[in-house]
């Protein structure tokens, strides 16, 4: 099945394979053609793929890119300091120099990948307006 779509029942019906969306996402890159950008900025979503024309606003990624960040980051850095503290016993000092930073650097940088692959998600499973979107007849209008 092509990637170009010659009808709306086409669209709609197209395979929309779960982890090459999720790692198009992750990487940044258009769920459906993989060639263009998700983002327009750190964190802001495209309204429509620029290589393809996929309507990307659909998406409702809300809370859960942070919150899978904090779960990730959290689980990596915890025992980390927690082997560190039990090995070395630095002082407090030395852990809040180590791991603040570390911590945010990682927030920032895992923020627009995990970000990236809940759009490809929801445009995978075709959550909120991705399934609409792939109907040319029933295209709900862009939220204000
Ligand atoms: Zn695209």
């Amino acid at each position: 099945m092509s990637s170009d779509h010659a009808s709306p029942r086409d669209a709609i019906t197209a395979a929309r394979p779960l982890s090459r969306s999720l790692l198009r996402g992750a990487g940044g890159k258009c769920p459906s053609c993989g060639a263009g950008k998700v983002f327009d900025q750190y964190l802001k979503v495209i309204d429509e793929c620029a290589v393809c024309g996929e309507e990307l606003h659909h998406h409702r990624a809300d809370d859960a890119p942070p919150y899978f960040t904090i779960f990730i980051v959290g689980h990596i850095l915890i025992p980390l300091a927690l082997v560190v503290e039990r090995v070395w016993r630095p002082d407090m000092f030395v852990h809040m120099a180590l791991w603040l930073p570390l911590a945010l650097a990682m927030t920032l940088l895992l923020l627009p990948v995990i970000k990236g692959a809940v759009v490809g998600l929801q445009w995978s499973l075709r959550m909120h307006g991705f399934e609409y979107a792939a109907s040319r007849h029933c295209r709900p209008q862009k939220p204000k």
